[in-house]
């Protein structure tokens, strides 16, 4: 009896995986950009669950009771920004979870930037009217969109609420939350990741630590090649769909000449969609790109017969990419591919 109890621990290699598996914290996490990082530090450990799926967009989620479920029992979750899902906060109390909660945007070594104002951006004019133009209207639109989140309209335009009395003072103190389309941020948070998951469960430190600086390590090799691309590539003048690639822009230089919505969560007033049409014929812009969330016949009816290349789809979140370690940095090279194509298409015109 006694003999047969011992056996399998004289076989350490066969027990070893067991008792790690036991001891592997149940991770949750928001987007599939934050699972493919999260996937790469746990390695053959385990792998995150999802809250927001592939497709919907974080800005306003009604979550499904297998979601809240996954959220309940975490013993850690890995979020973005409540500023991009403002409905979060929320249900997280409700949940009174004992879970560890990590903002991954306030971790260290992330950098944050402020949100970008008007439809062609600060940046890119001085003309003092822009911002009480644009927000009087994003203002009365702001009940029109969304019209697949009806339940989340409550938080969703509370946060918003707010969001325009920052603008409406001229101070803008908005972060904008896509932070995860920098990848030196990404390399922040895979640290991150791995120290929270190596506090909660020491004895497999080494291995979070392990698969992080691996992830790292690729994510350089990753920037050196998007930036010898781009920076081969002719000059692009584009158009975003909603203002959500700003981090990407910034840390390859390349970037947009406006955005058609403000975020993810406004529909564009008559008077922006004037305002990018003017660009676009004032400052030659070649692309407008189309997001997957989004609806393309606005594209369409906006730039049919200007000559402006409408075709090619960039998003922020890896629509239709396999949801795992290779997702994320699949997302970046097709936001690098996007801004290429968009090049090559002004050559040929
Ligand atoms: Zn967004």
């Amino acid at each position: 009896m006694m003999n047969k109890l011992l056996r399998p621990l004289s076989l350490p290699w066969l027990m070893v995986p067991a008792i790690a598996v036991a001891d592997v914290p149940s991770v949750t996490v928001d987007i599939p950009p934050v699972y493919s990082l999260v996937d790469q530090v746990m390695g053959e450990l385990g792998s995150p669950k999802l809250i927001i799926q592939p497709g919907a967009s974080p800005h306003g989620y009604a979550m499904r009771p297998s979601e809240a479920d996954a959220l309940s029992r975490a013993d850690v979750v890995f979020w973005v920004s409540d500023d991009l899902t403002p409905w979060l906060p929320k249900v997280r109390k409700s949940l009174a979870s004992g879970a560890v909660m990590v903002e991954l945007m306030e971790t260290d070594g992330t950098q944050q930037l402020a949100y970008r104002q008007g439809a062609t951006f600060d940046a890119h004019d001085n003309h003092d009217h822009d911002h009480d133009h644009d927000h009087d209207h994003d203002h009365d639109h702001d009940h029109d969109h969304d019209h697949d989140h009806d339940h989340d309209h409550d938080h969703h335009n509370h946060g918003h609420d707010s969001h325009d009395h920052q603008a409406h003072n001229h101070t803008h103190e908005g972060i904008d939350p896509h932070g995860w389309l920098d990848p030196v941020n990404a390399q922040a948070w895979l640290g991150a990741i791995a120290e929270s998951l190596a506090n909660l469960d020491p004895e497999n430190a080494g291995t979070y630590r392990q698969n992080a600086a691996q992830g790292q390590a690729e994510l350089d090799t990753l920037i050196n090649t998007l930036n010898d691309r781009l920076v081969a590539a002719p000059e692009a003048r584009f158009i975003v769909f909603h203002d959500a690639y700003q981090y990407f822009e910034n840390r390859f230089d390349v970037p947009a000449a406006g955005a058609i919505s403000l975020s993810d969560a406004s529909s564009p007033s008559p008077a922006r969609i004037r305002e990018i049409q003017t660009r676009v014929s004032d400052e030659g812009i070649q692309c407008v790109f189309r997001e997957p969330q989004f609806n393309p016949a606005l594209i369409d009816s906006v730039f049919e017969g200007t000559g402006v290349e409408t075709s090619i789809v960039i998003d922020p979140l890896g629509v239709g990419l396999p949801l795992d370690t290779t997702l994320y940095p699949q997302l970046l090279t097709q936001l690098a591919d996007g801004i290429v194509r968009c090049a090559e298409h002004s050559l040929t015109r």
